[in-house]
C-alpha cells in the first residue's frame, strides 16, 4: 500500500535525513544499500507517491526536478552514470515517495540484475 505523507520515511528523510545535495524544493541522499560505488537517491521534498503521478508536478516542477538529478550526478564528480525510477511493486518500488536513483563507478551486478527484474512478467 502507498504510505501517507505521515508515516513515509523519504519524507522524514527529506525533513532530517543527510543530504549530500540540496536545492529548489528537491534532496539527495546516499542510498543506504548500495547497488553501485555511488548509489544516491533523489527526492523531491513534496510527497508523490510514484513516477505514475507525475503529473502532480507542474511542467516547470518537473524540468527542474531532471536538472536536479542531473546536478546531482555532476556535483558526486559522475560523468556516466545512469538514473533509474522502479514503478509500482512490479517495477521494484520499495518506497512510496517518488525517487530517482543515480547509479555510479563499479556495480554489484547481482544486486543490479535483480533491480532490473521486473515481477510482474
Ligand atoms: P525503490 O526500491 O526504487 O523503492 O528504492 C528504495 C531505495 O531506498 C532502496 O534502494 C533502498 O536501499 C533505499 N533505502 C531504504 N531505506 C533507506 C534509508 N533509511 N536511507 C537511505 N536509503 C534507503
Ligand atoms: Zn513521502
Amino acid at each position: 500500500m502507498p504510505s501517507r505523507p505521515d508515516n513515509c520515511l523519504f519524507c522524514r528523510l527529506v525533513a532530517e535525513g543527510d543530504h549530500v545535495h540540496a536545492a529548489d524544493g528537491f534532496v539527495a541522499i546516499r542510498d543506504i544499500n548500495p547497488i553501485a560505488e555511488t548509489h544516491i537517491l533523489v527526492l523531491p521534498e513534496r510527497h508523490v507517491d510514484t513516477f505514475r503521478d507525475i503529473e502532480a508536478f507542474p511542467d516547470e516542477e518537473a524540468g527542474r526536478m531532471l536538472r536536479f538529478v542531473a546536478d546531482t550526478a555532476s556535483a558526486a564528480g559522475l560523468d556516466d552514470y545512469k538514473v533509474l525510477v522502479n514503478v509500482g511493486e512490479g517495477g521494484g518500488q520499495t518506497v512510496f515517495h517518488l525517487h530517482w536513483h543515480v547509479l555510479g563507478g563499479r556495480f554489484d551486478t547481482g544486486k543490479l540484475s535483480r533491480a532490473l527484474e521486473l515481477e510482474t512478467t
